[in-house]
């Protein structure tokens, strides 16, 4: 069974926002809404400022606390170690949304709680993630984590990377190259 992740290069993302539009469309993100998102972030202090400009969506954690806060288990994993969301079991309480250290869920106008899934439909189609798609820089990345041969793996390995508020303890799945 694959553990599912994303590598993101840093260095190579523009902004462009590509991604963001693929993904409302390729998900039917309503108006208003999102399930990824950009975020550039200044870091350090002047004049030794540096910008990383990060492509952000539900890093699908492994220790998943919108999964155990759950009341109904609309909120599950699957395959792959993906988190979705059942629209026919959520209640829209919001427990998950107050769980969530990244911000990664929104309430859908028709009242369920929605959020990125990977792109489950494509990914069990053998196809990458809408996002990692569309990319022009090619800067993303999909694959299974615990295969050595995988990309995702071998960028891994050879360049150093950080996670998204890994005291959380959530272990995210989505890595930044630095
Ligand atoms: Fe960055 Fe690629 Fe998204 Fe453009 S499509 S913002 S280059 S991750
Ligand atoms: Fe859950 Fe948030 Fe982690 Fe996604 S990023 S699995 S919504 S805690
Ligand atoms: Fe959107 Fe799919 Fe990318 Fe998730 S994996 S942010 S659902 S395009």
């Amino acid at each position: 069974m694959p553990r599912y992740g994303m590598v993101i290069d840093t260095k190579r993302c523009v902004g462009c926002a590509d991604c963001v539009v693929a993904c409302k469309t390729e998900n039917n993100v309503p108006e208003g809404y999102c399930r990824d998102w950009i975020v550039q972030d200044v870091q350090g202090d002047y004049p030794d400022l540096y910008m990383e400009i990060r492509s952000e969506r539900c890093n699908h954690c492994e220790n998943a606390p919108c999964v155990r806060c759950c009341p109904t288990g609309a909120s599950h994993i699957v395959e792959g170690g993906i988190v979705l969301v059942d629209h026919d079991l959520c209640t829209g309480c919001k427990a998950c949304i107050a769980a969530c250290p990244y911000d990664a869920r929104y309430v859908h106008p028709e009242g369920y709680v929605d959020k990125c899934t990977f792109c489950i439909h494509r990914v069990r189609e053998g196809k990458d993630p809408a996002c990692v798609e569309v990319c022009p820089t090619k800067c993303m990345h999909f694959g299974d984590l615990d295969d050595p041969r995988s990309e995702v793996s071998k960028l891994l390995k050879s360049r150093p990377h950080h996670a998204l508020i890994p005291e959380a303890g959530t272990e995210p799945k989505i890595f930044y190259l630095y």
